[in-house]
């Protein structure tokens, strides 16, 4: 690497990955009065419009915290709040309605295009005055300096900070710098997303159906809109992809159950490969990795973005309330609270898979686990108020 950090450009953070997590963090850090240079490859995103884009996410009570926190406003009329999650089996053995009024909660969050959350959060950093957004660079190589991190661009720019964090998603670019390996694992399946208008209006609830091959789920947007989710075999999910609008109509209104009731257009699909990825460390000297850079989950439980902004919300604290934003204690401690956090969210995504996906002895498990969810009120809260990111034991 040539320069040396007196001839860098000097920052608090140096963050790498403009994505959501990113993009939080940065602007969490940047509210705080703190000096953050963000990294991001592609452009500065464009304000969406039109009709809704395939990626959507479910931001859950901790992760909407996080982002009030930062001063971001997420544009209400193109969010949807829920507040029920229901979930069942097929053949009608096994059902749960979660409610979020069970939990004392006004709803268990939104759904919001991943593209508007993002937009929100670049909007926030471009009135934050210690924030600098580095766009089209991406990092060469990287190196701890005494108490400094050097990250050299592809544009012959060097920044430095205390601390570096990878937010660069799953082929993180940074990680790979730092030489920190990750444990994989294919699920052999795919997501087909399917965008639709329907001749319901959509409510307030998120339903989720477990057949042998995989959930087929429902995820309410705004008006007479829903985005699908089709999960199934790599070959079932090429060959549905075949199909033109009128037969791929056709076939979800024969495979997803009756309330979803009749669409009038499929707007856009596509369709994503399902897999599992964990970072060996999340740390190294000055530096962090958080969001999908650390891990993958399988997306079943609508989690993956939800920890991610956990990870980001666990390192800000640390950050704004200690000295040395990369000091080695504050690393470690960041590391074994979201480590902890993560393989349980791993565990827990990875049973379902198994459990409701797998041979018929797993699936009557499964059936099992919902009939205690749904007869045991104290078992449903925690199960709630876990998969919103609180602590479910305290007070509130
Ligand atoms: C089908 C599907 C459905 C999902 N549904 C949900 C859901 O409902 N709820 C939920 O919580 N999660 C969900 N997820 C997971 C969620 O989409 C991801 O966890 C989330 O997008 C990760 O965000 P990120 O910012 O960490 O990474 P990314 O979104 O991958 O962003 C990484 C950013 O870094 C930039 N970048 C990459 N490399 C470099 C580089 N070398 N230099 C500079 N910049 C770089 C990229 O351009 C990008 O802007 C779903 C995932 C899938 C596949």
């Amino acid at each position: 690497m040539q320069g040396s950090h007196q001839q860098s450009q000097q920052h608090d953070v140096i963050i790498v990955g403009g994505g959501m997590v990113g993009a939080a963090l940065a602007a969490r850090l940047g509210n705080a009065g703190k000096s953050v240079g963000l990294i991001e490859q592609g452009d500065a995103p464009a304000p969406p419009e039109g009709d809704y884009d395939l990626r959507i996410s479910s931001l859950n009570a901790r992760s909407l915290a996080f982002i009030n926190a930062s001063g971001t406003q997420l544009p209400e009329e193109r969010s949807c709040p829920f507040r029920h999650i229901d979930v069942a089996n097929q053949d009608g053995t096994g059902h749960s309605l979660f409610s979020a009024a069970d939990s004392d909660m006004d709803d268990f969050g939104v759904f919001v295009e991943n593209r508007t959350l993002q937009y929100a959060l670049w909007q926030r950093l471009a009135v934050l005055p210690g924030v600098t957004c580095y766009t089209q660079c991406a990092p060469i190589s990287t190196l701890a300096s005494g108490d400094m991190r050097l990250v050299e661009l592809d544009n012959g720019k060097t920044l430095s900070a205390p601390l570096v964090v990878g937010a660069d998603g799953a082929r993180s670019t940074l990680r790979e710098l730092a030489g920190i390996s990750v444990t994989h694992y294919d699920y052999h399946q795919r997501a087909m997303i399917i965008n639709v208008e329907t001749e319901l209006p959509q409510q307030d609830v998120s339903w989720q159906v477990f057949t042998p091959t995989g959930p087929i789920a429902m995820l309410p947007l705004p008006g007479q809109r829903a985005s699908l989710v089709w999960y199934d075999s790599d070959d079932a999910t090429k060959a549905r992809e075949q199909l033109d609008d009128d037969a791929l109509k056709a076939a979800i209104e024969e495979a997803f159950p009756k309330r979803l009731g009749k669409l009038t257009r499929v707007v856009a699909r596509a369709s994503f490969p399902i897999k599992r990825q964990h970072a060996k460390r999340y740390i190294g000297k000055r530096l962090a990795l958080i969001g999908d850079a650390a891990h993958v989950v399988h997306p079943l439980a609508g989690q993956g973005l939800n920890i991610g902004l956990h990870d980001a919300d666990t390192l800000a604290e640390l950050i704004i309330h200690g000295r040395d934003p990369g000091d080695h204690i504050n690393l470690h401690r960041f590391e074994v609270q979201r480590r902890l956090a993560n393989q349980a969210m791993i565990a827990a995504t990875d049973s379902f898979h198994h459990l409701f996906t797998g041979a018929r002895p797993m699936r009557q498990l499964g059936d099992l686990s919902l009939h205690i969810a749904e007869r045991i009120p104290f078992a449903k809260r925690i199960m709630m108020q876990q998969a919103n990111g609180l602590n479910p034991f305290k007070r509130r």
